[in-house]
């Protein structure tokens, strides 16, 4: 079956007529309305009728076809029960693919997917990705690789290096599991409607063997989160969110060999580690 490409701006208008459809801002709908985009996406995460792929809101299927063109096995996870309807309708005849009406953050992938490893591919809604993307990497799920369009200030900091004004937490989980590498920006007009600020697509190759193992890894997110609770304050002050006193914080700093006038936005992975290794050996 030939299927027209859903990713102009003429068929997105049609379709959302014929539907009747108002796009919800709330639900960060900004579809995507660029077939190059949808090339770069499925091109960068090398997708091929091998994969299978959990695509988050996949909209009016806009990116979900490029993906379903390779012959993926898709499992498309979309909360508007609208939008439904036009998905039976733009998507008819992929045989190789699977809607589920579902917020993401309350859907239980494991037995949607099985023990099959697979690729996250999204145009992420906006107003909740960094609850997302952790949670897709927190829950230890067989994740080769995510493959999501965020907003690029967002990818920035997903990928940031120690030292850089924008490194924080975020950078630190995102880099505890994966390893992150920015494709492509996408400009505004790519969508519609416009966002405001640029998008960029981010790449995160899932570690299978972790390069920082920390004995407990409660304890380096402990770490992490004190360090980046106060950002201008010196690792001497921030570290007192632990609930140590002074003396001890100042004890754990002088064992890893870390300078407690440094802070947070300057620890590397492995230096968090080290912290969080002594605190718990310390117990
Ligand atoms: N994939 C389409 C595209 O690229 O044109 C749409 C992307 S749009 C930025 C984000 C989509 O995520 C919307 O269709 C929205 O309804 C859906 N969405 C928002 N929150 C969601 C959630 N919690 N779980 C699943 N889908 C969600």
């Amino acid at each position: 079956m030939q299927h027209p490409i859903i990713a102009k701006r003429e068929i997105t208008q049609y379709i959302l007529k014929r539907f009747g459809i108002r796009m919800n801002k709330k639900l960060g709908q900004n579809f995507l309305i660029d077939e190059g985009i949808i090339a770069g996406i499925v091109n960068t995460a090398k997708i091929t009728a091998d994969d299978v792929v959990l695509e988050i809101g996949p909209g009016i299927g806009t990116l979900t076809q490029g993906v379903l063109e390779t012959g993926a096995q898709v499992y498309a996870v979309e909360i508007d029960k609208k939008l439904l309807p036009v998905l039976e309708h733009t998507l008819e005849g992929y045989d190789n693919l699977e809607i589920i009406n579902a917020d993401i953050l309350k859907t239980d992938i494991k037995e949607l997917i099985g023990n099959r490893s697979f690729k996250v591919v999204a145009n992420l809604p906006y107003y909740i990705t960094t609850p997302i993307i952790m949670a897709l990497l927190e829950e230890d799920l067989p994740i080769t690789q995510l493959v999501t369009m965020v907003q690029k200030e967002v990818a920035e900091r997903m990928a940031a290096v120690p030292g850089s004004k924008i490194y924080g937490a975020l950078s630190v989980a995102v880099q505890y599991y994966s390893k992150p590498e920015i494709s492509f920006i996408v400009p505004p007009n790519s969508f519609m409607p416009s966002p405001e600020v640029d998008s960029a697509v981010i790449v995160c190759d899932i570690y299978k063997d972790k390069p920082v193992k920390p004995v407990d890894k409660k304890a380096f997110f402990q770490v992490v989160k004190a360090a980046f609770g106060q950002r201008r304050k010196t690792l001497t002050n921030s570290l007192g969110l632990l609930g140590l006193p002074k003396d001890e914080v100042r004890e754990l700093l002088a064992q890893a060999q870390i300078d407690g006038r440094r802070r947070g936005e300057t620890l590397s992975l492995q230096e968090f580690k080290i912290l969080a290794d002594i605190l718990v050996l310390k117990k």
